[in-house]
């Protein structure tokens, strides 16, 4: 763990006075929260976290039968009855994306990039909402990639190979650059998962010498630093913003459906690629997100996918707001 820690105290100890800020008016409060935030459109969501602005850009679904192995470690029955103890459905699981901008210290930042040309049909959201939201791709400063997983990548370049952010600096992950773009490792990958290491291939292959690496724990653009949270792939990297005695962290995939891997942080999903790695990242991040009262938003977590963390019994909750 490479986060400065003086920062989040500085932070824990400004949690106070935080919440009495007079933040937009017309959400119920969370317990403990400090901000609160506004809803936009259907697909935009809006909060403040000190003197940053902090957007939430849907980027649509994918629905997906469930079916026997999406959880590693648990049995389809023991899956049934979570989803029907939070409500939902029992036999479909539908996934969120959510990218998120970042305006801060005069810069804007997108995190993650969504499906693009290459999702689901009911993806693909992101720069329509993102006009929506009264941003145009071409005005970004920067863009932040938690990993090289194709959801999180593919909206970089569209289908005629083009980037999308044209101006924009790329940052990337170090370690998720080494492992993906590796052609050793390409060529002993299971036939199952070549198909994964060929989105990073087309999305950074023509810009490779501009994309910036970074080792997580740098700060990597103004006011936002990044944080190993390494497990789901061997580069997965969180980002956090603090402003004003606030703290807001992206933890990008630290968690798949909410109502299933918050609630059983011990779970595996068969996305995780390191299972034990992710899961002592998960807990770690759960717990930092109490003891510190982070703003939380993750990649897959229920619109607008910004939240707090609460503990329940041997699991968690995440709260969204809104
Ligand atoms: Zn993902």
């Amino acid at each position: 763990m490479s986060f400065p820690r003086r920062q989040f105290l500085r932070a824990g100890l400004g949690l106070t006075a935080a919440s009495a800020l007079p933040f937009a008016a017309g959400c119920a409060a969370l317990p403990g929260a400090g901000p609160s935030g506004t809803r936009v459109s259907e697909g935009v969501y809006r909060a403040r976290v000190g003197s940053a602005t902090i957007t939430a850009i849907a980027d649509g679904v994918a629905v997906r039968p469930l079916a026997d192995g999406f959880v590693r470690n648990a049995s389809l029955a023991q899956v049934q009855q979570a989803l029907s103890d939070a409500g939902l459905p029992t036999d479909k699981l539908t996934i969120p994306f959510t990218a998120f901008v970042v305006e801060n210290e005069g810069k804007r930042i997108l995190i993650d990039a969504g499906n693009g040309e290459f999702g689901a049909p009911t993806s693909g959201q992101v720069v329509n909402n993102l006009k929506a939201a009264g941003f145009a791709p071409e005005s970004f400063d920067h863009v932040l990639i938690s990993h090289f997983h194709g959801d999180h990548i593919n909206g970089l370049r569209n289908k005629a190979g083009q980037l999308v952010y044209p101006k924009a600096r790329i940052h990337v992950p170090a370690p998720e650059w080494d492992f993906w773009m590796s052609d050793a490792n390409m060529a002993k990958a299971p036939d199952a998962m070549k198909g994964a290491f060929q989105a990073p291939r087309r999305v950074f292959g023509p810009i490779a010498g501009q994309v910036e690496r970074f080792k997580p724990g740098a700060e990597v653009a103004p006011g936002i630093v990044s944080m190993d949270a390494f497990g789901h792939t061997p580069g997965h990297t969180a980002y956090a913003v603090m402003s004003g005695g606030q703290t807001w962290v992206f933890l990008a995939d630290f968690a798949n459906v909410a109502q299933l891997f918050v609630r059983n942080p011990d779970w595996a999903v068969m996305f995780d690629m390191n299972a034990e790695m992710a899961r002592q990242t998960r807990r770690r991040l759960l717990e930092q997100a109490i003891a510190q009262d982070w703003l939380v938003s993750g990649y897959h977590m229920p619109f607008p996918a910004i939240g707090r963390i609460a503990r329940r019994g041997a699991g968690y909750d995440f709260l969204p707001m809104g």
